[in-house]
């Protein structure tokens, strides 16, 4: 699935649910920057073969938007497990309750 048919997806998804915003290939490659190829959360780096996925950092399930702010990027394990936990819930080691997105 190319990027851009994911970030359709995920906007159509998004509209759905009621999320406000959306997030544009450049916001998805900024944020691949700034994780430095690596997954959001157990930062294993982004191979060829496993590619990220798109993860709202707040479900949307539990308030959170569709704009960039709220966009990380995971490796299918770690998104799949995340569901729709909010991060303190998904990883209470390293995330408080109310938790930024990069702390
Ligand atoms: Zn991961």
């Amino acid at each position: 699935m190319r990027r851009e048919q994911v970030n359709r997806t995920h906007r159509a998804r998004a509209r759905k649910r009621g999320a406000p915003g959306a997030f544009t290939d450049v916001d998805v490659n900024a944020r691949l920057i700034r994780q430095g190829g690596k997954c959001h959360y157990c930062r294993a780096p982004f191979r060829l073969d496993t590619r990220f996925q798109i993860d709202h950092f707040i479900p949307i399930a539990k308030g959170g938007s569709n704009h960039a702010c709220n966009i990380v990027l995971a490796c299918p394990d770690c998104n799949q497990r995340k569901g729709d936990k909010l991060p303190h819930e998904f990883m209470p080691e390293r995330f408080q309750t109310g938790c930024l997105r990069d702390c």
